[in-house]
């Protein structure tokens, strides 16, 4: 796709088993309608997916962000972080992450909250906030294909961010700084 077609995906919704290949019909699951396939027996659900972002610190506060190369938001500034991969904790994820958008590279981060957005194309995502305290690679910082820059800004100079699970995972972040 494009950079310059894109537009906002089609609602989240199945028609189809994954499966099989057979349309999906609508069937009670013992609480509601849901699609199933009778074929296969299984029923489909759309449920939140699990994304994980990281506040990498420096100094005294300052936090990195990445400036999108990609749509949508293409050169806004966001926190670094990504989906959630089968096979892996939401601490793997964002260890993952961190190392393959940044090449900075850590072994813990600290969970400090959680913010769901719904979302059309997604159906919603669930993002899972955690602070790095303590990496290492700083002099082989580079973004990766995603991003155009990485950069450390003092919390005076933020940019704002477009996505508010970043916005309400931030102010998370802050009130924990506040209160030590
Ligand atoms: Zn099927």
């Amino acid at each position: 796709m494009s950079p310059m077609t894109w537009e906002m995906p089609k609602p989240f919704a199945w028609n189809y088993c994954g499966t099989c290949g057979n349309e999906l019909v609508i069937a009670y699951d013992g609480q509601s309608d849901k699609p199933h396939c009778p074929d296969c027996r299984r029923f489909y659900y759309r449920n939140p997916v699990p994304a994980a972002c990281c506040f990498v610190r420096r100094g005294k506060d300052e936090l990195l962000f990445a400036q999108r190369a990609v749509h949508p938001c293409k050169g806004e500034w966001t926190l670094p972080g990504g989906f959630v991969e089968l096979g892996e904790t939401t601490e793997e994820a964002v260890l993952r992450e961190l190392l393959e958008e940044t090449q900075l590279r850590a072994t813990r981060g600290r969970l400090i909250g959680v913010s769901t957005k719904q979302s059309p194309g997604h159906g919603a995502i669930m993002v899972l906030g955690y602070i790095i305290d303590e990496w290492e690679g700083e002099e082989d910082m580079a973004p990766d294909t995603d991003a155009m820059a990485l950069q450390f800004f003092k919390k005076s100079e933020r940019p704002e961010m477009p996505f508010s699970v970043h916005r309400d995972l931030l102010a998370i972040y802050d009130a924990m700084e506040e209160n030590g």
